[in-house]
C-alpha cells in the first residue's frame, strides 16, 4: 500500500491546526475535528484513515474504507480507538491535549454509553459559523445521550438531513462537517422544534443537564485526570455518596432512591463495581440534592441544598411522550436503554425484541432495529443468550430423564418423558421435539435417518 507518510516533511506531516473552543463549554468533539483536519488537506477521511492514520499506527486490520460510520461514536469516548486517534494526530499534527475533545479522562466516572451512536446538532449554531464565516464544528456537548436542546438557540437538537431525511453519523467516509454525508445538504437549515413547543418542565431538567455537563467539559486535562484517578474504585466513591446523603437529610437509602427516581437496585449495581451509574441518574440525584455534576466527579465537599427537592414532574410519570405512539428518537433509545438495564436483572427473564416492540405500540421488530441499531443488537443478543442458557439447562433436564427411564426399562418417547416431566403438551413445540431427536442421537437410542 501505498504510503503517503513518506512523502510529506518530517516536521509537520498534517496541518497544526488547532481545535475550535478549546477550555470552553463548546469545544469540538474528536471527530469534527479530524473531519475538519481531513477537509483543511483536501482528502476524504477514508484517505486520511486508511493512508496516514492507520499507517502510522501500524495497524494491519482495519475496514477497507477506513471508516466504519456507525461505530465511529466511540472515537469521541474513552474507547480503545479514541486514544489510537488522539496519540497518532497528536504526533502528526503537534497539536496538545486533544484527549479533551473526547471522554477519555472520564472513564472511570462515567459509565461507556454516555456518548450517542448517531450525530445530533443544532442548525442554528451551524448557521452561526456560516454567518461568523467560521468554520462548522460539532460540539461535544452534543454527543451526550442526555442533551437534548441547544441552550443558545432554544430548540431541539435534531440528527437528520431535512432533504433526504437520513440519520448523521459522527463519521463517515468522505462526509465533511454542517453537511449531510448522503446527499451533501447543508445541515445548518434542518427544522428544529422551539422551546415555546416544549413542556416547562421538560426545559427544566434539560437547562439542569446542560450547565452540569459544560462544568465537566470546561475542566482542563490536569483536572480531569486527577479527578478520574479519585473515581478508580467506583463502588466505594458512590456509596459514600449515598451515605453521606442519607445522614445530611436524615433519611432512608430507599427515600433517596424514591426521591430521584432510581430504580433501588441499580445501587447494588454500582455498589459492587459491576455497573457505573449512568449520568442521567447522576443528574437526577445531583438535582435532589443541589449538588453539582462537577462537585460530584471532583468529590470537593458535598454542600447539599437545605431540603431535598423534588425533580421535574414529568420524570416521575414517566409518559411525557407516553400518549403518542410515534416515540422521538431519543425517548425511544431511553425506552430501551431501560429495557436492556432491566435485562441485566438474573432474577427476570429478559424481554426480546418482538415483545418489546409490541409494548411501545410498533408492528414490527425491523423498525425499531432501523432506528436503533446498535440498542436493538444489544437486547436480540442478551435474549439468544438466555435462550442458549435455557435451552442447555432443558437438555440437561432431558438427557436424566431419558437415562432414568432407560435404567428403569421404559422406552424414553415423548409420551413417558412429559408424563415424567408432568408437562403433558412439552413435545407440541418444534424446537423441544428438535431437542429431543438430538439427544436421543447422542446417547445412542436412535440412528439418524439418512
Ligand atoms: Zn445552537
Ligand atoms: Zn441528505
Amino acid at each position: 500500500m501505498e504510503n503517503i507518510l513518506n512523502n510529506l516533511p518530517k516536521s509537520s506531516l498534517l496541518y497544526s491546526m488547532n481545535p475550535i473552543g478549546v477550555g470552553t463549554f463548546n469545544i469540538e468533539s474528536l471527530t469534527s475535528y479530524v473531519t475538519r483536519l481531513s477537509s483543511a488537506h483536501n482528502i476524504t477521511l477514508g484517505v486520511l484513515f486508511t493512508k496516514i492514520i492507520y499507517p502510522f499506527l501500524e495497524k494491519e486490520n482495519f475496514p477497507r474504507d477506513g471508516i466504519k460510520a456507525n461505530k465511529s461514536s466511540a472515537f469521541n469516548n474513552f474507547h480503545y480507538n479514541s486514544n489510537e486517534l488522539v496519540y497518532a494526530l497528536t504526533n502528526l499534527t503537534t497539536i496538545k491535549n486533544l484527549e479533551n475533545l473526547t471522554l477519555i479522562n472520564f472513564n472511570s466516572f462515567l459509565s461507556d454509553y454516555e456518548v450517542r451512536s448517531t450525530k445530533y446538532w443544532c442548525p442554528l449554531c451551524f448557521q452561526d459559523c456560516r454567518n461568523n464565516k467560521s468554520p462548522i464544528y460539532e460540539k461535544l456537548l452534543w454527543s451526550f445521550e442526555v442533551v437534548e436542546v441547544c441552550f443558545e438557540h432554544r430548540c431541539k437538537l435534531v440528527n437528520s438531513c431535512p432533504s433526504c431525511n437520513n440519520i448523521q453519523y459522527h463519521m463517515t467516509r468522505s462526509g465533511r462537517t454542517g453537511h449531510c454525508y448522503i446527499c451533501d445538504t447543508y445541515l445548518g437549515l434542518t427544522d428544529c422544534r422551539k422551546y415555546e413547543e416544549l413542556p416547562q418542565d421538560y426545559i427544566v431538567w434539560q437547562k439542569w443537564i446542560i450547565e452540569n455537563i459544560k462544568e465537566l467539559l470546561i475542566l482542563n486535562q490536569q483536572e480531569r485526570v486527577y479527578n478520574n484517578k479519585k473515581w478508580i474504585n467506583y463502588g466505594e466513591n458512590i456509596e459514600y455518596i449515598i451515605n453521606l446523603i442519607a445522614n445530611n437529610y436524615g433519611i432512608k437509602k430507599n427515600d433517596i432512591f424514591k426521591v430521584s427516581n432510581i430504580p433501588r437496585r441499580l445501587y447494588s449495581y454500582w455498589k459492587n463495581g459491576q455497573r457505573k451509574a449512568s449520568l442521567y441518574s447522576v443528574l437526577k440525584l445531583g438535582y435532589v440534592t443541589s449538588i453539582s455534576l462537577n462537585k460530584f466527579f471532583s468529590h470537593e465537599e458535598y454542600i447539599m441544598g437545605e431540603k431535598i427537592r423534588r425533580l421535574p414532574q414529568y420524570i416521575y410519570q414517566n409518559n411525557l411522550y407516553k400518549n403518542q405512539k410515534k416515540y422521538e428518537i431519543n425517548e425511544l433509545k431511553e425506552e430501551l436503554r431501560r429495557v436492556i438495564i432491566k435485562n441485566e436483572d438474573k432474577n427476570n427473564p429478559p424481554l426480546s425484541l418482538s415483545q418489546i416492540t409490541k409494548i411501545l405500540g410498533y408492528k414490527k421488530t425491523e423498525t425499531l432495529r432501523k432506528k436503533l441499531p446498535h440498542e436493538t443488537e444489544i437486547i436480540v443478543n442478551k435474549y439468544k443468550e438466555y435462550i442458549n442458557e435455557k435451552n442447555i439447562k432443558m437438555k440437561d433436564d432431558l438427557r436424566s430423564i431419558i437415562i432414568k427411564l432407560m435404567n428403569d426399562g421404559i422406552t424414553p418417547s415423548s409420551s413417558n418423558i412429559e408424563e415424567e416431566l408432568k408437562k403433558p403438551k412439552f413435545f407440541w413445540k418444534n424446537s423441544h421435539r428438535e431437542i429431543l431427536s438430538d439427544l436421543l442421537e447422542e446417547l445412542g437410542v436412535v440412528k439418524k435417518s439418512k
